[in-house]
């Protein structure tokens, strides 16, 4: 068998943390072709020595030159470059077939964007990119050829709840399939009275009951717009209407969504909440593969609950399914608000309550328009980016 090429986007965060373990565990089916992170030069240098990828990029060009040192006095042959457009010269490349793409937020698009132009399998972590893009995104696939792979949990789950064959951007309604359910942890705060959001910190925030991320897709997970977020994504993934999606409730986070079919069946994919399961199905479709992750055991597992999610409690679900209906660029100025409504609140300049109004400040004053092209999703980005800073630039005077 011929080994399988790999780029990984995001090498040191907690997706490309998993990968490296997976692909770690199946040396005769992958090389790493080049590991990428922004600036956690020693992270990526011991990353380099152990799995001597032949390039590391670091989005930072600063941690570029550090990790350039650091290597050449280690002896490690890996060339090193820095910036975005060597991100995206590593996705492109004529060796690579496979690009995890999990870089987290809008930094994630254009390497990702890169790789679904040149026709590679793209494991598609980095919602963010989907969200702000998504006609883009499934277009370069459709052209090109690429094959898309959801690594994203629920959107793995409902692919393999698809029947074989199927291909991500088809309508599911032709197989007959008629909703799907999209399952939500609830995060930290399902059960914490509504009176003391305003006092929650980062650290709180970040405490995910099942799953160990990154902070910022923690923070989503706690105000719900992570499933938002998911929700815009699912639509993209599998050609469905909002409306042919519910999201429910499930705390355990063992069944990690599920497919309901015209003749009354139900499919779902259940596992214990480790990445490694979907990352593994996505780097051996269409085979399976092992994944070091521990075998779900029913018989201990106790209950499994499912319910409405409480609009009140997690208002983001709300603004997340105002833009989808407004379209277009709505999308993309979603999550560019919520990106700096996020970095605001992990930097303490914003309470966690004030998270949603700050989006939905951003949703009104920021006029949708056409997706057309990357230059139009850009600059919505970054007109949303600068109204949410000016918001917060005019809530910190008020409180002065
Ligand atoms: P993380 O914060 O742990 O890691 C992010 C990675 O991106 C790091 O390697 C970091 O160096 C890199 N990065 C950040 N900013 C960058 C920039 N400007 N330029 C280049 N590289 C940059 O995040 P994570 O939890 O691994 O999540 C990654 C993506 O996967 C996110 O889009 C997230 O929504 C998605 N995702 C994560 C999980 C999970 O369990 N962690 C589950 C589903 C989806
Ligand atoms: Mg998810």
């Amino acid at each position: 068998m011929n080994k399988q090429q790999i780029t990984i986007l995001g090498s040191t965060g907690s997706i490309g943390l998993s990968t490296l373990d997976v692909v770690a565990r199946q040396p005769e089916r992958f090389s790493v072709y080049a590991l990428t992170a922004y600036r956690n030069v020693e992270r990526m240098e011991a990353q380099c020595l152990q799995y001597r990828p032949r390039v590391a990029v670091m989005g930072e060009p600063e941690a570029a030159e550090s990790l350039r040192d650091r290597l050449a006095a280690a002896g490690c042959e890996t060339e090193v470059r820095g910036g975005m457009e060597a991100l995206v010269e590593v996705c492109r490349a004529p060796e690579v077939d496979a690009v995890m793409a999990a870089i987290v937020g809008a930094a994630g698009l254009l390497p990702t964007l890169a790789a679904a132009e040149h026709g590679k399998r793209v494991l598609l972590a980095n919602k963010e990119a989907l969200v702000m893009s998504g006609a883009l995104l499934m277009d370069a696939v459709g052209r090109s050829g690429a094959r898309l792979l959801p690594i994203d949990s629920e959107h793995n789950a409902i692919f393999q709840c698809l029947p074989n064959g199927y291909t991500c951007a088809d309508p599911v309604s032709p197989h007959g399939a008629s909703r799907i359910w999209l399952t939500a942890s609830g995060g930290p705060f399902r059960e914490r009275s509504l009176e003391t959001f305003g006092e929650i910190t980062p650290d709180e925030a970040c405490a995910h009951p099942n799953w160990d991320m990154g902070r910022k897709i923690s923070v989503d997970s706690a105000t719900m717009m992570n499933k938002g977020l998911e929700l815009v994504e699912a639509c993209w993934l599998f050609a469905v209407p909002p409306s042919s999606i519910q999201v429910v409730l499930h705390p355990q986070s063992i069944v990690h969504s599920m497919v309901a079919y015209e003749d009354g069946s139900v499919l779902a994919q259940m596992g214990n909440p480790d990445m490694r399961t979907p990352i593994a199905h996505a780097l051996a479709w269409p085979e399976r593969m092992s994944s070091g992750v521990q075998a779900l055991d029913l018989l201990s597992m106790g209950a499994l609950e499912f319910s409405e999610p409480c609009e009140t409690r997690y208002p983001a679900l709300r603004l997340a399914q105002r833009a989808l209906e407004k379209g277009g660029t709505a999308t993309a100025v979603l999550n560019a608000a919520n990106e700096v409504a996020v970095e605001a609140f992990l930097a303490g300049e914003l309470a966690f309550d004030a998270i949603p109004a700050l989006i939905e400040a951003t949703l009104e004053g920021v006029e949708a328009e056409p997706a057309g092209t990357l230059e139009v999703v850009l600059g919505a980005d970054a007109r949303a980016r600068a109204h949410a800073r000016d918001w917060l630039d005019m809530r910190r005077r008020e409180a002065v």
